[in-house]
This record gives structure tokens, sequence and C-alpha cells, in this order.
């Protein structure tokens, strides 16, 4: 028996179904029950919230979840071999989980979901990069989502709560703190999976706020942070060149010095450059 419910534990039901980890799905596993709990708990309170849940694999983070008083969680896999060990956890839960078998990048989840909803993932670091810029980029704010509990390489989860003047600063940062509170809440070194990865990971808490931090035209922002940071060495006034002819008023002002670097400027500082630029 394991310590969160009344399942095996996960190196039998690995074993029982076959679930040899496949590279190419990205699969590294979290066997400790402690663990996915302990992640489970990261999410907030749960009773009141639907969970989706993306890549369940054998099902750690879902019983995790469930354990911790998920009202649902509808989870997204891939991996069709996966599915005989996720029935086991949908029939010591009734009504609790449903499974979709497919590529969370192509399934609309929200058909499925009643709010208010919680996301929570360990996914393969590709999946779950672009997976967070779709659920931070959505038509309109605030998300279907109230929060996204995600692991991720601890090198992207840095690149997340990054803060200005710093290597890993860039537009994930800035995306993701625009609209949304983003904390560094657990570090698992790479045996905490099964096989371990290279590197080290770290679960990311975002929390979408109401409203942005500080107004701009999301088009606006984006285009001119991705500008920015593609010639993060050059000076802002070179590299927004492209932006508009009369730039470097532009610059001056929201408050900006055309010969800062991207990496030198702050989130309230590119939205002023946003609404300038919208004039
Ligand atoms: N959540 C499990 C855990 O913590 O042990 C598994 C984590 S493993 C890092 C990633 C999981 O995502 C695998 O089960 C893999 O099959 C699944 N996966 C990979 N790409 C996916 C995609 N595009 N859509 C849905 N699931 C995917």
């Amino acid at each position: 028996m394991s310590a969160i419910d009344t399942l095996p534990p996960l190196r039998e039901v690995i074993a029982s179904h076959q679930l040899s980890a496949r590279k190419s799905l990205g699969q590294n596993f979290l066997l400790d029950l402690n663990l996915t709990a302990k992640i489970a708990r990261q999410a907030g309170t749960l009773s009141e919230c639907d969970v989706l849940e993306i890549g369940p694999g054998p099902g750690g983070l879902t019983r995790g979840l469930l354990a911790e008083g998920a009202r649902r969680v509808l989870a997204i896999e891939k991996d069709p071999r996966c599915l005989p060990a996720l029935a086991e956890i949908a029939a010591a839960y009734p009504g609790r989980l449903e499974v979709i078998n497919g590529d969370a990048l192509e399934i609309d989840p929200l058909a499925h979901l009643r709010p208010p909803i919680r996301i929570a993932a360990n996914l393969p670091y590709n999946v779950g990069t672009e997976l967070l810029v779709r659920w931070l980029t959505p038509r309109d704010w605030p998300p279907f989502w109230q929060s996204l509990t995600l692991m991720f390489q601890r090198e992207v989860a840095e690149r997340i709560v990054a803060k200005p003047g710093t290597k890993a600063y860039g537009r994930l940062a800035l995306l993701a703190q625009w609209r949304a509170e983003a904390r560094i809440v657990m570090s698992l070194p790479p045996e905490a999976f099964t096989p371990p990865p290279k590197v080290s990971s770290a679960v990311v808490h975002l929390t979408a706020l109401p409203e942005p931090r500080f107004p701009a035209d999301a088009a606006i922002l984006s285009r001119v942070v991705a500008a920015a940071f593609n010639q993060r060495r050059k000076m802002l006034r070179a590299a927004l060149k492209g932006q508009a002819p009369d730039i470097e008023d532009r610059l001056i002002s929201a408050g900006i010095k055309p010969t800062e670097r991207a990496e030198q400027v702050s989130l309230e500082a590119f939205c002023a450059l946003a609404r300038e630029l919208e004039r």
C-alpha cells in the first residue's frame, strides 16, 4: 500500500503495465508519492477546483492531486500505454478522474472543465514551455485558469521568475510577470525522477492576476519585447530601430535611456514603451 492511497506503489504499476520510459515522449517519472503529494499541495486549495493535468504518465502526480482533494482531474496523456494504469486510478476515485488520450498541444480541454480551474503538470520541457506561453497569451484576460503549477528544467524556471539585470531575464519573464505572480516553490534533483534527467528541475507556481500589472496592448508589448531581446546585446535605439522612425524620442518619453540594453529595462518601462508606440 502506498502513503497516500490504497493503490499499488508506482514501481509496481510501472512493472505490471510495462511502462518503460520513452525518451521521445520526455518520460522522466516521479515515483515517490510523498513528493507528488507535496507538488500537488503547491497547487493551492483544490477541493473547489477542477484540475487540468497534462502528461499524467503512470499517475504519480494525478494520485497526489486526487488525494489532496481535487474536485475533479482532467488528465491529457499522449502515450496510450499509460491508459490502463490511469483507469485503475479512476476506479479508485469514482467520478473524479477523466483521462483523454491525445496530444495536449492539439486538444482544447475547456469543454471538459468547470471553473474554477487550476493546472498542474510535470511535462517534457519543450511541450511545457509552449503550453505555458499559450496559457499566458489568451485572447481575453483573466484566463480560464486560476493558477499553473508546472515542473521545468531549473534553467527555464529561473527564466520565468527572472528580474531585470540578470542573464535569465527576457521574454519569458516579462510575459509571465506582466499578468501573473510567478514563484519557484520547489527544487528537485535529477535523482527524484526515474530515469534521472541530466539537469535539475524546479516547480514554478503562477497565479493569474485579475488585471495586468501595468496597462499595455498585449500584441504591441509582445512585439517590442521580442525585438528588444532578439538583439539583447545591442543598445535599444538600435535593437528597436524598426519599431518607429522616432524610436529615440519614444524611448525617452517612456523613461528609457536609448543607450540601455533590453536586459536593464523593467516590465513597467516596457509597458510604458508599448503605450508610447500605440500613440
Ligand atoms: N506526470 C508524470 C510524472 O510526474 O511521473 C509523467 C511525467 S513525464 C516527464 C511527461 C509525460 O507527458 C509523459 O507521460 C509523456 O507521455 C507525456 N507527454 C509528452 N508529450 C505530451 C503531449 N504533447 N501531450 C500530452 N502528454 C504528453
